[in-house]
């Protein structure tokens, strides 16, 4: 039966004894009001005729006036005769009256009306008591059974009040409790209701749910594991190694070659903290060093074999659903092998390193015999033949430097710079560039000055290299400079660094060349005069001694290069 059934079953029942108890309570005090109306009507009027008729009869002889009342309430009485033996009485009353109406002086008559009266009296007065009686009867009948339906009524009411509201909220519980369940994802949770109303109803549609999330849990997870599988695979198919740590640096995965480049079983690194597994690993400890983007190139011996690899260290963020804010949540570490390139820029940097060697020794012969071509003790030269000796003079000297910093290319490539340190003060460096580059200087025009700070420190460098790069320096300045504008070389200390600068007024650099300048090979389009060698051989010479260089320009105005040593 339905839970609606059963209220509106327990409603109908509510009516049906309230009508019951009102119903019976009504019934019996009509009957009550009934008995004592009946008791005034039926005796207590007679009662009262009799009264009257006695009264009557005492006054009867001396006031004849009284027979009309006698006559009066006889006649009510007449009328009103309910009892039994009460007929009987009346009618001798009548008798005796009618007697006495005849002969008013018959004391005897009057005896027997006074008589007649008195019995009637008695008998309604019995009446009364037997019918107080009765009424007394139903009014305790009424109490009994108004107390038994009362008694009945709150019985079924207790015991509505003690089951009703657990009937009602122990499946409620239950649900409440199955539904913070299924929050919890715990979706094998049932639940039963041993009763047919709505809430089995409930019960099977809650189960029906659970079934459904629990399928679609399982298909979603089966989903997971195998997009998880996936991706594993086709990490270790990459041919190169992988390495994931997550944000707390714990190794998250690692494919078989990073295993085997690592040296380690999956048991070993998977969900270790890796600053711990690196501790005993120094190819792990060099992948982890050097922050986390950088990328640089790591020397590993693989099979007995030099190996190069690119290090990579990818930072991994990650924005939540509806966040602005990105979260860390580890990195990657991609080691590309890069030995066949490494492999190529070793042999081109052999070819060019083999080539300018071999080229030295015939381009010093050529030098030597343009010398001896232009001494007047060989012979003579008409002024035409001494233009071409010129011309070949310069170009060979242009050949030479270029073999020259092709040579020195190859040094800085191979990381075969070797360092002569030493105590040099910054005026030497400069007396000696300065000195070199005075015949183009001289040649076009471009006087050089020199601001050079007073009491400067001697610093650690490279006597040679750093020189070379001043020199270049200041052959370039005069190279771009306009004829009749001056160069100015600063030497000064800030920040406890010596700082060399070369300042000219020539035609300037574009500000989106600037960063590229250093590059090897590197032109600023329509200046085609050298090689593209010179800077990006200056800052390996100079950072190879742990200093900086650097540039400022501005089109049009001039540049300043400069480069910082320190102490
Ligand atoms: P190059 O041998 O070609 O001069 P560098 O490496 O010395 O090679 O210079 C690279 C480029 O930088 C040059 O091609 C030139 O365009 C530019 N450059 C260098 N110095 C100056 C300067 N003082 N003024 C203007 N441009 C310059």
């Amino acid at each position: 039966m339905t839970i609606k059934t059963k209220v509106a079953y327990g409603v109908v029942f509510l009516f049906v004894v309230s009508f019951a108890i009102g119903g019976i309570g009504i019934f019996y005090i009509q009957q009550i009001s009934k008995d004592s109306r009946n008791i005034i009507k039926d005796n207590y009027e007679s009662l009262e005729y009799m009264q009257a008729v006695i009264e009557a009869s005492d006054l009867a002889i001396t006031h004849p006036d009284t027979l009309f009342s006698m006559e009066r309430n006889i006649r009510l009485q007449e009328e009103n005769i309910t009892e039994a033996g009460e007929l009987e009485q009346t009618q001798g009353l009548r008798k005796a009256f009618d007697k006495f109406k005849i002969n008013r002086n018959d004391s005897i008559a009057l005896i027997e009306i006074k008589q007649a009266a008195h019995t009637i009296s008695t008998i309604n007065m019995q009446a009364i008591f037997a019918k107080n009686g009765i009424a007394q009867d139903t009014a305790r009948r009424a109490s009994l059974y108004l107390i038994l339906i009362s008694t009945f009524v709150l019985l079924i009411a207790f015991t509505f009040t003690l089951n009703f509201p657990g009937y009602i909220a122990n499946p409620i519980v239950k649900l409440t409790a199955g539904i913070k369940s299924i929050a919890n994802r715990k979706y094998e949770e049932r639940l039963t209701f041993d009763r047919k109303d709505e809430f089995e109803e409930l019960a099977e549609a809650f189960n029906l749910m659970a079934e459904k999330l629990d399928e679609y849990e399982h298909s979603n997870l089966a989903k997971i594991l195998f997009e998880k599988k996936r991706i594993e695979i086709i990490i270790n198919m990459m041919s190169d190694p992988v390495v994931g740590l997550d944000e707390k640096n714990r190794v998250v995965f690692a494919n078989n070659q990073a295993l085997n480049l690592l040296n380690l079983k999956s048991e070993m690194l998977l969900g270790r903290y890796a600053p711990d597994v690196a501790l005993k690993n120094d190819l792990l400890r060099t992948l982890l060093q050097n922050g986390t983007t950088q990328s640089q190139v790591i020397k590993i011996i693989v099979d007995g074999k030099e190996n190069y690899f690119n290090k990579e260290a990818i930072p991994i963020h990650y924005t939540a659903t509806a966040e602005n804010e990105f979260v860390s949540i580890g990195q990657v570490l991609l080691l590309k092998n890069v030995t066949s390139y490494k492999e190529l820029d070793l042999a081109k940097t052999n070819f060019i390193a083999t080539i300018s060697h071999e080229l030295k020794t015939p381009i010093a012969s050529m030098q030597m015999c343009i010398k001896l071509l232009q001494d007047n003790r060989v012979g003579a030269l008409n002024s035409e033949q001494q233009d071409i000796a010129k011309t070949l003079a310069e170009e060979t000297t242009r050949l030479s430097k270029i073999t020259n910093e092709l040579l020195d290319l190859t040094q800085v490539e191979s990381g075969n710079i070797k360092l002569t340190l030493g105590k040099v003060l910054p005026f030497e460096i400069v007396n000696f560039a300065v000195e070199a580059v005075k015949f183009q200087s001289e040649r076009k025009r471009v006087p050089i000055l020199t601001e050079i700070e007073k009491d400067l420190p001697s610093i650690q460098a490279d006597m040679d290299k750093t020189s070379w790069v001043l020199i270049n320096l200041l052959t370039n300045a005069i190279r771009y400079s306009p004829e009749n504008e001056k160069v100015i070389v600063k030497v000064f200390t800030k920040n406890g660094n010596v700082y060399f600068e070369v300042q000219d007024f020539g035609i300037g650099i574009e500000s989106k060349h600037l960063d590229k300048l250093f590059d090897k090979f590197y032109q600023v389009p329509g200046t085609s005069s050298g090689t593209g060698l010179g800077l990006a051989i200056s800052k390996e010479f100079i950072e190879a001694q742990g200093g900086k260089v650097g540039v400022r320009s501005e089109i049009g105005k001039g540049s300043i290069f400069y480069f910082q040593l320190s102490q």
